[in-house]
């Protein structure tokens, strides 16, 4: 078996491609070149360097290796970062995630998407569902919905082309420009005494955050399920920002939190989902994935690592 991963610098690529090493999986990764070594990854995997947004040079690639099964976990993977560079967002997340997608195609390869629940945008039905209308609110969600649609278009032609609808999902190895770890580094600055203060933005927009290694394996199980699919990947149970602030302070020790925290305009988006959250019933069903870890141990992994 020979699996291809984009995004192997960040979260979710360094998870997955552990489990593929562990279970015996040749792994080839695409890196960029500027990112040097990522971080977590594990020695087996054999790097390539290149850009996911140089179309023609990964298909190539990809051609060359003809591995078994693609996962695509490559992007500008913030919201917020996609305000400033809309089309450069268009390209990466949609147009080369679809030029990689024709790349399995071409020899054969079984293809894994990870989406995301922001195409959603401020959806009207909650939990959302695979059948919920894609009306994305930011550039982020709008490519990210163009992958995915055409994840669908290729499956109907035939292609193993799998959609995860990915819920956020988190860990020590978040980067500081998701809130999540903001927060929990934050945190754990002020409980060392080396800040005073944590500033954040919308305290009240309120997410599905799982454990990361979690939804990994659900990438794993759709890229190995007899049919391809559509799937939510997600809790099902939705907290604020306000909630996350709160367990992160308590798993430090501090009770008495609310004057540590500043909100500033800086950090506001111009539009932002008020509530997402996801029900993963199809996943479960098909899939057999579930959770192993629930909000306030996620919460208290992370404080902890940052602890340290
Ligand atoms: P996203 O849901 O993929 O955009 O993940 P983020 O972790 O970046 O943002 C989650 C939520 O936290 C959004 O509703 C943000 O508006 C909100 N938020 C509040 N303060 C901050 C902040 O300082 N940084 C970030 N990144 N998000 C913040």
């Amino acid at each position: 078996m020979r699996s291809f991963i984009t995004g192997v610098g960040g979260q979710d690529g360094s998870y997955l491609a552990e489990r593929l090493v562990a279970e015996g999986t040749e792994v080839h990764a695409l890196v960029l070149s500027s990112d040097g070594t990522p971080p977590h990854c594990p020695p087996d995997v054999v790097l390539h360097e290149g850009d996911l947004g140089d179309i023609e040079a990964t298909r190539r690639l990809v051609l060359d290796l003809r591995p078994d099964e693609v996962y695509n976990l490559a992007a500008i993977s913030s919201v917020a970062l996609s305000w400033e560079e809309p089309d450069r967002t268009a390209h990466v997340n949609g147009a080369a995630a679809v030029g990689l997608m024709e790349s399995a195609r071409r020899c054969g390869a079984r293809f894994v998407q990870a989406s995301s629940a922001e195409m959603f945008g401020q959806p009207t039905q909650a939990p959302q569902t695979e059948e919920t209308p894609i009306r994305p609110v930011n550039p982020y969600g709008a490519a990210k919905a163009f992958a995915h649609l055409s994840a669908g278009v290729y499956r109907a032609q035939g292609q193993h082309a799998s959609s995860m609808v990915l819920y956020n999902h988190e860990s020590p190895r978040r980067t500081e420009r998701f809130v999540t770890r903001k927060i929990t580094a934050g945190v754990a600055a002020i409980a060392r005494g080396d800040a005073d203060h944590l500033t954040l933005g919308n305290l009240d927009a309120r997410r599905d955050w799982g454990w990361a290694p979690d939804y990994v394996d659900a990438l794993l199980r759709a890229a190995r399920a007899d049919e391809p699919g559509d799937y939510v990947v997600a809790t099902g149970v939705a907290h604020s920002v306000r909630d996350f602030v709160a367990a992160a302070f308590a798993a430090a020790g501090i009770d008495d939190w609310e004057g540590l925290v500043r909100q500033d305009e800086r950090f506001m988006r111009p539009t932002d989902p008020s509530e997402l959250v996801g029900d993963a019933s199809r996943a479960r069903e098909v899939l057999g994935w579930s959770t192993t870890v629930g909000f306030e141990e996620i919460v208290a992994r992370m404080v902890a690592a940052d602890l340290d």
